[in-house]
């Protein structure tokens, strides 16, 4: 649903912000771990008879039904890389430091659209709801390594995505890419990557 992906909420924002996607899918299944779940009921450990006709009512009567958020990252001076002052690397080079913050802005969005993705599921018929937003990025869209910009000074590629005083180095992958772009990421890492192979195929 992309109803909030631009949010015109003033009580809420004071002006129109960039909002995000929700999306809504059935949890992966995961026989082994749904039916370990049904062998606890109220603290207390089911086994024989109840146990498998927990696990037949889980399997057959119910499904597990989430939404997940997306919404930008905001660059933010709180997220970056910088070189260990003490720690050094094999071959005595400082380490990386990876800092990764978020901007609270983000959180702020994230649970406007997790109360608005509850009243989608209550309106759905869901009896119990629950959701809850975090800013700690997930671990697997990860992107913005690289930053493409016309600055030097603030980003490392170029509009093209050519690193910054090289002719040929470019870089395609989610590195280039300032924030997530309130949707999962991976089809404009294609696209880009699309994009600039042609400024490749032009510069041979
Ligand atoms: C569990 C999971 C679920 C996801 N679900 C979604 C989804 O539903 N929708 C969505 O849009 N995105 C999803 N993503 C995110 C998506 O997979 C990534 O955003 C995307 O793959 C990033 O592309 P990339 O080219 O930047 O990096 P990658 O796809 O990670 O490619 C990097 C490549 O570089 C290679 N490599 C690394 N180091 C070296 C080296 N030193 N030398 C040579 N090669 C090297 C790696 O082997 C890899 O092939 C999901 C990710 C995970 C992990």
């Amino acid at each position: 649903m992309q109803d909030w992906y631009f949010i015109d909420d003033k009580q809420a924002f004071g002006k129109r912000v960039k909002g995000g996607t929700i999306d809504f899918v059935f949890d992966p299944p995961s026989p082994a771990s749904d039916a370990n779940d049904q062998k606890w009921q109220n603290g207390n450990l089911v086994w024989g008879s109840p146990l498998k006709k927990r696990i037949k009512s889980a399997f057959t009567q119910s499904k597990d039904f989430k939404f997940e958020v997306f919404c930008d990252w905001l660059t933010t001076d709180d997220c970056h890389v910088s070189l260990d002052s003490s720690e050094k690397d094999q071959w005595g080079s400082p380490v990386a430091r990876v800092k990764v913050g978020a901007h609270p802005h983000d959180l702020k969005v994230g649970s406007y659209i997790v109360e608005k993705g509850k009243q989608v599921m209550k309106n759905l018929g869901a009896r119990s709801v629950r959701g809850s937003a975090f800013s700690s990025p997930t671990s697997n869209l990860v992107a913005g390594g690289l930053r493409f910009g016309h600055d030097p000074k603030t980003s490392a590629l170029d509009a093209d995505c050519r690193v910054h005083g090289t002719d040929n180095c470019f870089v395609t992958d989610g590195g280039f890419m300032p924030n997530g772009g309130s949707v999962t990421p991976t089809f404009t890492i294609y696209a880009n990557s699309f994009r600039v192979s042609d400024i490749i195929l032009k510069q041979v």
